[in-house]
């Protein structure tokens, strides 16, 4: 039979894991009913499981009746600190959690793919192996699991490493999207005080006042992002978060202020490792303040090796005929932490399109909003990319 019709029979079972994930949505590294999920779907299949110790990750191997090289896909199973408003019949029941960026898909689409590859185990040239992982937002659960050890699970290196991500908008359902090189931003964050010296407001050449210093270094970061950067090799620096004083008439001592700083190569990212610290700390000088500068270090770049990606495009069309895939023609400006282990191993990152066919693609709310919606139907298609790019990479050595 072939893999579509067999995912086809799945469908049902997969939309029930999905939902039921998503019933009960976990935050962080930490997400043992999700684990539970899993292993249970797991179970009586014929791999080699294990499980993480800092964190609740699942690492699955398939070895494959015939020799051949290792090959890994990667699903998160994290969800969000978002108070879901769906009104969906199998909403979160968990006040302050969702899945609202669909990783409850992506758990259930790469257990899928298991069983479709676990149907052909002996005539599989090589192993596979499936890395559940927690603690994708903001967690670096792939750093987690790659200190212990997913990488080597199968004994030797992976030649190569697929994700995918659904997405609630943009896309439509079933439709898949990748790129060649970068295909995520890399996101650190900026974070600043600027002391002063506190006063009466009416007398400020007796303070030193840190509100206007501040001020003036969120517009001039705005400037280096102009004047310092090529706008071929595009940054973003969005001040979030900006605090000082308690009312009209005092001067504050400090000013606090933090951003998240986005790249698309690693070049540009150094360069403002080193370029915001130095301009904070010129400024306040001009000022005779001082500033504390961390530029802490988030998710790097996610660049898609260029033949992974090329062989992924050719994977959909193999898969599904054509129409079912596009080339992005940019990056996206989120971040991931598969940019950890695609530093390591050449793969690629898929986006596929999970927006129900009532809502309009391009106006729908984004993955993290309290009301985005997956829709079930694109959980077949996903199990069958995931396994297709396993069974096709490794087919070809
Ligand atoms: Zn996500």
């Amino acid at each position: 039979m072939a893999m579509v019709d067999e995912a086809a029979e799945l469908a049902d079972a997969l939309a029930e894991l999905r939902q039921s994930i998503h019933r009960e949505p976990e935050i962080g590294l930490d997400l043992p009913k999700t684990q539970a999920k899993v292993l249970d779907a797991l179970d009586g299949l014929p791999l080699e499981i294990s499980t993480g110790r800092a964190l609740s990750s699942v690492t699955a191997v398939l070895r494959g009746g015939r020799p051949g090289p290792v090959v890994l896909l990667r699903g998160d199973m994290d969800a969000l600190p978002v108070t879901e408003e769906t009104g969906l019949p199998y909403a979160s029941a968990v006040p302050g959690a969702m899945h609202a960026c669909g990783h409850d898909l992506h758990t259930a689409m790469l257990a899928g793919a298991a069983r479709l590859l676990c149907a052909r185990q002996a005539d599989l040239p090589g192993a596979v192996i499936f890395m559940f992982q927690p603690g994708e937002e903001g967690c670096a659960g792939a750093r987690h699991m790659i200190s212990e050890g997913v990488l080597d699970a199968a004994g030797e290196r992976p030649i190569a490493a697929y994700a995918l991500h659904v997405t609630a908008n943009k896309l439509p359902c079933g439709m898949f999207s990748t790129r060649p090189g970068p295909m995520l931003a890399a996101a650190d964050q900026i974070r600043v005080t600027v002391h002063g010296r506190g006063g009466h407001a009416s007398q400020p050449h007796r303070a030193a006042d840190p509100i206007p210093a501040a001020c003036e270094m969120v517009l001039a970061l705005q400037t280096l992002v102009t004047r310092k950067f090529d706008v071929f090799d595009p940054v973003v620096i969005t001040v979030g978060c900006f605090q000082a004083g308690t009312t009209d008439n005092v001067i504050p001592d400090h000013a606090r202020f933090l951003a998240t700083a986005r790249s698309f190569s690693a070049s540009s990212r150094a360069a403002l490792a080193d370029l915001v610290p130095q301009l904070i700390r010129d400024i306040a000088d001009a000022h005779g303040l001082t500033a504390d500068v961390e530029h802490a270090a988030g998710y790097p770049v996610t660049v898609n090796d260029p033949a992974e990606a090329a062989f992924a495009v050719q994977a959909i069309a193999g898969a599904f005929g054509p129409g079912r895939g596009e080339t992005a023609e940019f990056p996206l400006t989120g971040a991931e932490d598969f940019s950890f282990l695609l530093d390591e191993v050449p793969g690629a990152f898929v986006m596929l399109g999970a927006c129900p066919p009532d809502r309009d693609p391009q106006a729908a709310p984004t993955n993290h909003s309290a009301v985005a919606v997956f829709d079930d139907a694109a959980l077949a298609g996903g199990a069958v990319l995931y396994a297709e790019l396993a069974l096709r990479r490794l087919t070809r050595g």
